[in-house]
């Protein structure tokens, strides 16, 4: 089987996915994944090649078509084009996404299965469709099944030419968190992988990363970025964790998380937006995870949402930190307020002396919850500044704590109010804090074992 993702640059789900699937130990057959096939497209972001001539610009048109002799046009084409064919693949899978739900509309292929009639493809199709729908709970964003794939489509030429079982897998980028429309890759691929008895139990669609050497603890860190999420805070946490030597970051949903998807992280980052949508749709079960993968020396970082989500006052927090907010109104405003580092914080963040700025939006303002087996919070930085906007209490922001340290179990937790990762010159703040509660090899041992 050969599979391929981000044919179009502006698709970026299918190439994460693939990314991921690409460590599938294969016990059956040979897999055979090209997870960044376009890759001077995906670095532009854009659907068609950058530096190519109209005509050639979509590559996912210069496959050998039926009827102009079968010859690809264009080096990358040629080039993809010979790769797929020297392979010669059973099944061929392209990894794609649409802009809308082809549910609701005809304007988009967005959420369905695209195949190319063989027998074999139109038989398993069909499951391959009613596993990803057991995912989906919204009728209108379910998969359909379509078919054939376009004229000058890898997809069609493997199937036209090679005699290949082809088919593409679109998701919808419209309203769906990349961590969800890679998910739904997975799902897929791994339907038909199962289906062809090439995987076997071991592999689940949780399976994400590489196995990696626990030695040196570097941060594994699962990156929450579903519901509830705001704004472009898990972005900047991925890229800015990413950017640490030797760190694997990967965004994750709830149903990841509920699936058991932490076994290959020794950190869980939840950022910004709304703590109790954010708890909502981890779900209770998920919430538990998440404080058994601390308890057993997993890290946590916070922001914003996602410190409010660590406290213990709310009924839908992890309580995982001895923290809870004086008033239950949250709404203070927008604002780049003043911060000050302890001495401790200066250990995690660096020697910074005096007050700097920080974005704050609507962070927790956080008190101790003298939870009797939680221990106490130390302050990594204090607001030397307030914002209480919309009625909220004036006088209880300044000089409480903006960014604490916590234990839980055996895990380290890190909860900011504010947010350092969208604040510019406080880039470091969040590599620093993961690198601050990462560390345990127990969590990295697990991930290795399985
Ligand atoms: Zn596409």
């Amino acid at each position: 089987m050969v599979i391929t993702g981000g044919v179009h640059g502006d698709e970026p789900a299918g190439a994460y996915a693939a990314d991921q699937i690409r460590h599938w130990p294969i016990t059956r057959g040979k897999l055979i994944v090209v997870p960044r096939a376009n890759v001077v497209a995906l670095k532009a972001n854009k659907r068609n090649t950058p530096g190519e001539p109209a005509e050639t610009a979509n590559l996912n048109r210069n496959f050998p078509k039926a009827k102009e002799g079968g010859q690809p046009r264009g080096a990358l084409a040629t080039a993809l084009w010979e790769f797929t064919r020297q392979q010669k693949p059973a099944w061929f899978v392209d990894l794609h996404e649409g802009s809308d739900f082809n549910a609701m509309t005809n304007k988009s292929v967005g959420s369905s299965v695209i195949v190319f009639p063989t027998t074999d493809g139109k038989a398993v199709a069909p499951a391959v469709q009613a596993a990803v729908n057991a995912t989906i709970t919204n009728q209108n964003h379910r998969f359909t099944l379509r078919g054939p794939p376009v004229d000058g489509s890898l997809a069609r030429a493997a199937g036209a030419h090679l005699g290949a079982h082809a088919m593409i897998m679109e998701t919808t980028i419209k309203s769906q968190a990349l961590s969800i429309r890679a998910r739904q890759h997975r799902v897929m691929v791994h339907t038909l992988l199962k289906h062809l008895d090439m995987i076997d139990a071991t592999v689940t669609p949780e399976w994400m990363t590489a196995r990696v050497s626990p030695n040196t603890p570097t941060p594994h860190v699962a990156v929450y970025d579903a519901g509830g999420t705001g704004g472009t805070s898990a972005v900047r946490v991925a890229e800015q964790v990413g950017k640490q030597p030797g760190a694997i970051v990967v965004r994750v949903c709830g149903d990841d998380i509920r699936g058991g998807a932490l076994d290959q992280f020794n950190v869980v980052a939840v950022p910004g937006g709304s703590g109790s949508k954010e708890a909502a749709t981890i779900g209770e079960d998920g919430r538990a995870r998440i404080r058994k993968f601390v308890e057993d020396g997993g890290g946590y970082v916070g922001i914003c949402a996602g410190a409010y989500l660590a406290t213990s006052g709310f009924s839908w927090g992890l309580k995982i930190l001895d923290a809870k907010t004086p008033s239950p109104k949250w709404e203070r405003g927008h604002a780049t307020v003043k911060l000050e580092l302890t001495n401790k914080g200066r250990q995690v963040f660096g020697d910074i002396q005096g007050v700097f700025d920080c974005k704050y939006a609507n962070g927790p303002i956080l008190c101790p919850a003298n939870v009797e087996s939680l221990p106490d919070y130390e302050v990594l930085a204090f607001f030397r500044s307030e914002v209480a906007e919309h009625n909220t209490p004036p006088g209880i922001m300044i000089n409480s704590p903006a960014i604490v340290a916590g234990r839980y179990g055996q895990g380290r937790i890190i909860c900011a109010s504010p947010h350092p990762e969208q604040t510019k010159g406080l880039e470091k703040f969040i590599a620093r804090a993961i690198a601050w509660v990462t560390g345990r090899a127990s969590i990295a041992e697990k991930a290795n074992a399985r």
